[in-house]
């Protein structure tokens, strides 16, 4: 891909909300591009759901629906016991697929077509903002989702960020040991080459920073939760990348 300038990015300052405290206190000035040493280029690891796009647009509560219906279907509950059920299988498995594989004997492709079937585009739509920012990061990129690569692909086309990425990892391409596995994050970085002092992930969610926070990696907590002690930075939504990427570049192995 082409990039005018690997050692810069264009900061674009949030305006409003919690991210403008975080911004104006960092980064400084909206619309400069910044130039900062970049001893090794970083490999980004992004989170999809929930990050490259903030929870309230409905799409992952979708997906959630669809995952309730697969179970009481394929279970034969009722929409609350499914629910708990989900539940349970995400806090004990990481994913409700890993749990109906280990208590059930589900296979998982079917599950996976099953619960991915939303009409994505509904959603989302192009984010050219994002674009530019993604497309201006230094190093390589990378989906790192506990989801499948179809409904990956789906939410980076709906986005307009197709080509941006260079992997993706998928709960089938990791074994389906999801985050926050801790044998994963080795997975992820053995298949890039890359050592953790140089991966930095991006995740809603804490629990998914802390394996990867405690074998070196740069961990970003991305919502409008609290800042975690295993997330090295919080931004209230990916948008606000700009405002910690200094301090975020700069600090590293
Ligand atoms: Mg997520």
């Amino acid at each position: 891909m082409y990039r005018p300038d690997a050692g810069a990015v264009k900061a674009t300052v949030a305006t409003g909300g919690a991210g403008a405290a975080i911004a104006s206190s960092v980064a400084g000035t909206p619309g400069i591009w910044y130039h900062w040493p970049v001893r090794d280029d970083p490999e980004w690891l992004f989170d999809l759901d929930n990050t490259l796009y903030p929870p309230e647009n409905g799409l992952f509560g979708a997906v959630d629906a669809r995952i309730n219906e697969f179970l009481a279907a394929h279970l034969g509950v009722g929409g609350d016991a499914a629910d708990t059920l989900r539940r349970r299988y995400h806090d004990q498995y990481g994913i409700t697929l890993v749990g109906l594989m280990q208590e059930h004997g589900t296979e998982p492709q079917h599950y996976l077509d099953f619960v991915h079937h939303v009409p994505v585009g509904d959603f989302l739509g192009p984010d050219a903002a994002l674009r530019e920012l993604i497309g201006g990061l230094p190093g390589r990129r990378s989906i790192f989702t506990n989801g499948s690569r179809r409904h990956a692909l789906a939410v980076v086309a709906a986005l307009g960020l197709d080509g941006l990425f260079e992997e993706i990892f998928d709960i089938v391409a990791l074994g389906f040991r999801p985050k926050p596995d801790p044998a994963t994050y080795r997975t992820v970085l053995g298949r890039l080459g890359a050592e953790p002092g140089r991966a930095i992930l991006l995740d809603d969610l804490a629990r998914n920073l802390a394996p990867a926070r405690d074998i070196g990696m740069r961990t970003v907590l991305v919502g409008p939760m609290a800042p975690s002690p295993v997330a090295d930075f919080s931004i209230p939504t990916i948008q606000d990348l700009p405002s910690i990427l200094p301090q975020l570049l700069t600090r590293g192995s």
